[in-house]
């Protein structure tokens, strides 16, 4: 395996502003000789994550997580020590340098491996998009929809061809064996040569650096299913992934709060109309180790889901999943369409930009939900509200905001 010197090393880790790559992740703040802020490996409220503002070392008082900025980088953006090592030389300006070894990690191999052939997909996927004939309809689509060409450059959208045959045969021509390709996640797990995306407007999901790892895949036509995500392969696994967030991050950042959508058209409608902080979950449901990434960057979400059941339904779990990382949370409901990417489509940037500022508290979100679903005028109707309420009232991170919804509920509810 290629090897760092311990001279490049220390000339990285010596120019190294190792304050600045942890606030990159973490919210700092001084106090006396060290820094301290919410851990961003566990779930918390109150800040047990430290910085030494003499060694450079953390250590968190909750989760016992401790290290070097190097392993720190390791930990909380899933990297390879080569890979930690190459990110903090570019932040440092060093020129990294390899010693070959002659014991080649076969993971790490297949780990880059896989990362070049996502990358070199993606990129091929968006060619046939925008340069030839067969992805003139996806194009369509999605000229349609209200994306302009700069968008769909940003994004690097794609249009995976028709035929069942093109991804094996372009694969293997690229010197691709049959057993990477097996495990590479793009082919049916019954049929090696199948692949799992044809004719569909492709979609590549990248960590935060901005790295493809995974597709999501949106059909052309009504038949089989409307989308189709490629599998989480065992050599890139990262549960904290969301749609957009390494297009999204810079804004996130300046502007301290995300904004999740429900569907990726809905994300890169927001995005066309200006709204560059907006995210999604991968599948449907919005996770804790996706609520957790975003708190490591901003202090505040607003959710919005569609204006349907399960969009309601889906809004309710994920005010409570965000609220129990500390995030201050908001809900947008969609009006004069039943998604972001409808209003774009139908009635313009403006309007959606507009909707955009109509947030309400998830706290009255939710009262006003617990009003609908249950009969509040009897006993058994207010009962059924309070367990409803139960999992964000015990999300809220202070006794003060608890005590205050507390009182909401009992005004709310008599
Ligand atoms: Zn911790």
């Amino acid at each position: 395996m290629a090897r760092i010197s311990p001279e490049i090393r220390q000339e990285i880790l010596d120019k190294t502003d190792f304050l600045s790559v942890y606030q990159e992740h973490v919210r700092l703040q001084k106090k006396g000789a060290s820094y301290w802020g919410l851990c961003p490996f566990h779930s918390e409220k109150t800040p047990s994550f430290s910085v030494s503002g003499d060694t450079g070392l953390f250590y968190c008082f909750g989760c016992h997580k401790g290290g070097s900025i190097i392993q720190f980088l390791m930990d909380v953006d899933k990297l390879t020590y080569t890979e930690a090592m190459e990110e903090l030389a570019r932040k440092a300006g060093v020129q990294i340098r390899f010693e070959e070894s002659e014991h080649a990690g076969e993971a790490e191999k297949d780990r880059q491996a896989l990362l070049e052939l996502y990358d070199r997909l993606s990129k091929t996927f968006h060619w046939f998009l925008v340069n030839h004939a067969s992805g003139r309809r996806g194009l369509d689509v999605l000229h349609t929809r209200g994306l302009s060409d700069e968008l769909i450059e940003k994004f690097s959208l794609g249009y995976a061809p028709a035929s069942r045959q093109w991804l094996y045969s372009f694969l293997k021509a690229k010197g691709y064996s049959d057993n990477f390709l097996k495990h590479s996640g793009l082919f049916s797990k019954n049929d090696q040569y199948w692949p799992l995306f044809a004719d569909r407007i492709m979609f590549p999901i990248s960590d935060a650096r901005g790295r493809v790892h995974r597709f999501r895949g949106r059909a052309m036509d009504q038949e089989g299913p409307k989308y189709i995500n490629s599998p989480e392969t065992a050599v890139f696994k990262k549960q904290d992934t969301l749609f957009a967030l390494f297009q999204a991050l810079d804004s996130i950042k300046s502007s301290d709060e995300a904004l999740i959508c429900e569907g990726y058209m809905d994300v890169l409608s927001f995005h066309a109309a200006g709204i560059t902080n907006a995210v999604a979950p991968l599948g449907t449901a919005f996770t804790s180790h996706q609520a957790m990434a975003l708190r490591r960057r901003a202090s505040r979400v607003v959710l919005c889901f569609d204006s349907d059941e399960a969009g309601l339904h889906a809004a309710e779990r994920a005010c409570s999943i965000a609220a129990a990382v500390g995030l201050e949370t908001s809900v947008l409901l969609p009006e004069g369409g039943k998604d972001a990417s409808e209003i774009l489509e139908k009635k313009g940037a403006g309007e959606l930009t507009r909707m955009a500022k109509n947030t309400i508290n998830a706290g009255h979100f939710l009262l006003t939900r617990a009003g609908q679903l249950f009969d509040i005028s009897t006993m058994e109707g207010k009962a059924k509200a309070v367990s409803f309420l139960f999992p964000f009232l015990d999300a809220l991170d202070s006794d003060v905001r608890r005590q205050e919804y507390i009182k909401e509920i009992g005004r709310t509810l008599g």
